[in-house]
């Protein structure tokens, strides 16, 4: 579902990502790990071209990514490539059902998704997403009056909305409590065995990563350093990816 090669991105003098080999699988949940600064966040948005890497190539739900792409190609991209943020990137003053119908918008005619004319099974199936996050009864509040957990969990409705091949999600609890954090990552996980979609995930914390990932890959300083499965992930690995960091810090 997705193949990297050798991918590679800097920003003036940093070199970011210094040649990226990965492959997911379909139906895989595959967890990032690094320290702050690794380039997790650059490799996810380059997959999703929302930046442009410099060399490599990247095949991701069967389109393939060399040089720059076409409007015609990034919004099918976008179309079968969905983001689920830290931030949630909702829109605070719209209703529950809105932020989530937003996610069918780069699916539709262009014209329909201008006038925002939703047909009734972008509806039925927004609100299937919201139930599948246990949050149908919160469809008409305004989502702004949300908790955190439940802003996130609307993002990853949003997300399923658009019914994607994969979704790749950046950090997406890290402003979360611990039984929020598991709570939001279970419906993703969910939703990624329920509807075979393919899940990359960038995490900062390891007993997460071990709970929910099907793999591990730590990236370190743009390099993958290990990919494992959760039960062959060591100690040791652990501490050389926190430790070139840790080293610059200290
Ligand atoms: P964190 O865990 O803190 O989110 P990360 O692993 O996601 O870190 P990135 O955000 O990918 O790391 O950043 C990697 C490096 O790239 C950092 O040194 C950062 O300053 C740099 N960087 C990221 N985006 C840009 C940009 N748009 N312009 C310039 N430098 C950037
Ligand atoms: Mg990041």
């Amino acid at each position: 579902m997705i193949a990297l090669r050798g991918v590679t991105k800097r920003f003036g003098d940093n070199a970011v990502l210094r040649g990226v080999d990965l492959d997911v699988r379909p139906g895989e949940f595959l967890v990032v790990l690094g320290p702050s600064g690794a380039g997790k966040s650059t490799l996810l948005r380059c997959m999703n071209r929302l930046v442009q890497a410099d060399g490599g190539t990247m095949t991701i739900a069967g389109l393939e990514a060399r040089g720059a792409a076409r409007a015609t190609e990034l919004r099918e991209l976008r179309r079968r490539v969905a983001m689920v943020f830290q931030h949630h990137q909702i829109v605070p003053r719209l209703s529950v059902l809105k932020n989530v119908l937003s996610g069918r918008l780069g699916t539709m005619a262009v014209w329909r998704s201008v006038l925002q004319l939703f047909r009734a099974s972008d509806i039925a199936l927004a609100m299937a997403c919201l139930d599948r996050v246990g949050l149908v009864h919160k469809a008409a509040s305004r989502t702004d009056a949300l908790s955190g957990g439940q802003m996130q969990r609307v993002g990853i409705a949003r997300a399923l909305a658009q019914q994607p091949q994969v979704i790749l999600a950046d950090e997406p609890v890290a402003s979360l409590d611990p039984h929020t954090a598991r709570q939001a990552l279970g419906y993703l996980k969910q939703a990624c065995r329920e509807l075979g979609i393919t899940v990359v995930c960038n995490l900062h914390q390891v007993d997460y990563a071990r709970e929910f990932g099907d793999r591990i890959v730590g990236l370190s300083q743009g390099r993958v350093l290990f990919d494992r499965r959760p039960q062959e992930l060591c100690e040791a690995e652990l501490e050389a990816l926190y430790a070139v960091s840790a080293a610059q810090a200290g």
